[in-house]
């Protein structure tokens, strides 16, 4: 079955360098799985070859102090798997293939972020993603362990594919001790909510897991890039899509032990508030839910990636309690300090109310990074 989304590659690194991240898609299948059987290689120079190793070397890993100076937590930031190095170059994004966990360090340093939550940028390639996950979540352990409290990990899933990605869950949690998991707004024409992914939303319930949902382009019988600005429109509406799915087609009820947190401020969610407000209000919906629909997007939790302005946190905070508000930035796609400078001059919070957005709401999901 071949669903790639590489017919869209040039449309979305065209407009790639002019926005965050939406793209994902790859065209490399056959260059990459060469690339798979040869090694891959970690950051500090160690190599994983066979998944028994990540365990050990998570276990052996010496840790280092922090030594920023600043507390903040950072939850959207990513991290480059170098067995995807090669689509994410392919997608335009050198930001990306440059990453390291030392230049990482160095940027959160300079901008008092003590602790980085990271997750694979947007990509899934439907014939790989099987055999792309694992090595990902591997290389995740080890730089997780090799800077001890620095780092957190959302795991990479193999999805659309359940049972691999069921199995993946097992292993992130279980093994590797990951702190929950990524999932992109949507896959091969399915967004998050559907109901194919129920038994994944089912074990993550299970274990009280929290998701990071990051906005992807859509597959190529979907997409059509109608103008230069479609990629920032595609990102926020397309985790609109995911967030309001989750809602509208009870997930967020059935599941409730799962915390999500939605990339971008909610994408265009809190401008849509009224048409949401009233749909939830409708004879389909009341009864699924009881609180409306902002009472169901209280639930979710939301990082100020791209959205530290005025205008989309005047709007965000109106829908949801600031409990909800968690401090990211999209690092390396954009500056932390661009996010530091952008919440502080918003004009929307008060000094003790970042505080809680910079720290402590993301402390409340996130507990072993207390010092
Ligand atoms: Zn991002």
């Amino acid at each position: 079955m071949t669903h790639l989304r590489g017919s869209v590659d040039a449309g979305s690194a065209n407009f790639a360098s002019s926005c965050c991240c939406t793209y994902g898609y790859s065209g490399y299948s056959a260059s990459r799985r060469a690339f798979l059987k040869s090694v891959v290689v970690l950051g500090g120079g160690a190599v994983l070859s066979a998944s028994g190793t990540a365990a050990a070397a998570f276990a052996q890993a010496t840790s280092s102090a922090p030594t920023s100076k600043g507390n903040r937590i950072d939850v959207h930031g990513h991290f480059s798997p170098p067995n995807l190095f090669k689509a994410m170059l392919a997608q335009g994004r050198q930001n990306f293939a440059d990453w390291t966990p030392q230049r990482a360090l160095e940027a959160m340093d300079e901008s008092g972020v003590a602790t980085a939550m990271t997750s694979v940028p947007p990509h899934f390639d439907l014939e790989t993603v099987d055999e792309d996950a694992r090595p990902a979540n591997e290389f995740a352990a080890r730089f997780l362990a090799d800077h001890r409290g620095r780092f957190g990990v959302f795991a990479f899933l193999p999805m659309p594919h359940v049972d691999t990605t069921l199995r993946e869950i097992e292993y992130a949690f279980d093994t590797l001790k990951l702190d929950g998991v990524g999932m992109f707004t949507n896959y091969a024409d399915k967004w998050l909510g559907d109901a194919m992914f129920n038994p994944v939303f089912e074990e993550l319930n299970r274990r009280n897991a929290i998701v990071f949902v990051h906005p992807i382009s859509l597959g190529p019988s979907q997409f059509a890039q109608l103008l230069p600005s479609d990629g920032a429109i595609q990102e926020q509406t397309d985790t609109t899509r995911a967030l309001a799915n989750m809602i509208f087609g009870g997930a967020a009820s059935r599941y409730p032990n799962v915390r999500m947190i939605f990339a971008h401020g909610g994408g265009t969610m809190p401008y849509l508030i009224e048409r949401f407000t009233s749909m939830a209000k409708g004879q389909r919906y009341a009864q699924l839910l009881p609180q409306g629909f902002s009472g169901a997007a209280s639930r979710f939790y939301y990082d100020t990636a791209w959205t530290s302005n005025p205008v989309a946190m005047g709007a965000l905070t109106k829908v949801v309690p600031l409990s909800q508000i968690m401090f990211g930035t999209d690092y390396p796609a954009r500056t932390i300090a661009d996010h530091v400078k952008g919440l502080k001059e918003c004009g929307v919070f008060t000094d003790r109310q970042l505080e809680q957005i910079e720290r402590e709401n993301a402390l409340a999901l996130f507990p072993r990074f207390k010092t």
